[in-house]
């Protein structure tokens, strides 16, 4: 096979030869044989998070944003009023989905260097009574923020909130139990799971299920539909993507066989830390604070030098052997660097010296 680059972007991932190989095979999608891989993945993944007496998982095909999407506009009421705490693209993102949805909500911005504020959250229930749903994401992909969910958890069943999280990019590797009493999480294949991309799914409280009868917007992403089939049949109600989740079935039972999210966090974390340390060496500085760096995906500074530019960095680098990703933050040069997969031998070291290599060659001193 062609030497392909790493992939070190927060999904698509470079998957394991095994989870590839898991898609050679062709499934009908009213098999019965793709029936039981289906009901596995529903139950492996309400396993992750110990939720298997309040808790089912609803596959949805699509993008991760696809899910959260079906997700809001099942579950929240056409009347009632969000919270959304804003510290990045993907919290802006949520905004513009109700915006689309028809659903008020109140946004409260931060800076994306800073984590979202429980005292804050806590103040804006008491201002606002009327308030029904928090939505939040949990690692802010944009600039790889870890935000507090566990604080913010439990302020909601204080407050008696409704919680829906976009654990997109941090299910399965950074702890998200039900015990946090969310009605819903949302995350994605192509992620910390290490599948492919294709399949979006959302955890959610089955007495939370059981009330969204006719909230759905679109009959499509009607999850409350979707879930109702599911317990009849196992089936999907239009085509599911079977080599996605063929794949993913795949991918769940090397995670599983690795140590599950405790396993994942800790090669995630070695990732980051080595990644970090490695790039301080070469003089580039991460853009978040330690502390609230989630080991997901690291955004760097650009280098300050004159020659630099995103596009033939990122082409220099991808020379080398591996791909990255640009920046996403709103008033600065920067570029990030993905954590999670299946980064090969030389892991984040051999992206390092990838990154040194494409600095020479283009004549990049100055960090
Ligand atoms: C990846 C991601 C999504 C979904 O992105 P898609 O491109 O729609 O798959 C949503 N939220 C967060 C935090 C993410 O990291």
């Amino acid at each position: 096979m062609q030497k392909t680059p790493y992939l070190l972007t927060p999904g698509p991932l470079t998957v394991s030869m095994t989870t590839k190989r898991a898609m050679l095979q062709d499934w009908g999608s009213w098999d019965s044989d793709f029936h039981q891989i289906v009901g596995r993945v529903r139950k492996s993944l309400v396993d992750i998070i110990g939720g298997q007496a309040d808790y089912d998982a609803v596959l949805m095909q699509g993008c991760g944003s696809m899910s959260v999407e079906a997700a809001i506009g099942s579950l929240m009421p056409r009347d009632g009023l969000a919270l959304i705490p804003n510290n990045g693209a993907y919290c802006s993102r949520i905004e513009k989905i109700c915006t689309y949805l028809g659903r008020a909500y109140i946004s409260m911005p931060f800076a994306q260097d800073e984590i979202l504020s429980p005292k804050k959250i806590e103040k804006a229930f008491i201002a606002n009574p009327n308030i029904t749903h928090l939505l939040l994401v949990h690692c802010e992909t944009s600039a790889g923020i870890l935000n507090p969910i566990e604080q913010i958890a439990q302020l909601c069943q204080q407050y008696k909130k409704s919680l829906i999280i976009d654990a997109m990019s941090s299910f399965a590797a950074l702890p998200t139990p039900a015990t946090l009493g969310y009605d819903a999480l949302i995350a994605a294949s192509g992620k910390c799971l290490e599948g492919v991309p294709g399949l979006g799914f959302v955890l959610a409280k089955k007495s939370v299920l059981e009330k969204s009868k006719g909230n759905a917007h679109s009959l499509a992403l009607d999850l409350y539909d979707q879930w109702e089939y599911f317990n009849k049949t196992n089936q999907f109600r239009f085509t599911p993507p079977t080599h996605v989740i063929a794949a993913l079935d795949s991918a769940i039972g090397q995670f599983e066989q690795q140590g599950g999210q405790p396993a994942r966090l800790k090669k995630y974390q070695k990732n980051c830390t080595r990644l970090v340390n490695g790039m301080k060496k070469l003089g580039f500085k991460p853009f978040l604070a330690k502390k609230i760096q989630a080991p997901i995906i690291v955004t760097f500074h650009a280098p300050i030098d004159g020659k630099y530019e995103f596009r033939k960095f990122y082409e220099a680098v991808k020379k080398h052997g591996y791909i990255l990703y640009p920046g996403k933050l709103t008033d600065q040069e920067s570029f990030r660097v993905g954590c999670m997969g299946e980064l090969g031998k030389s892991g984040t070291g051999g992206f390092v010296r990838a990154v040194e290599r494409a600095l020479q060659d283009l004549g990049i001193t100055q960090i």
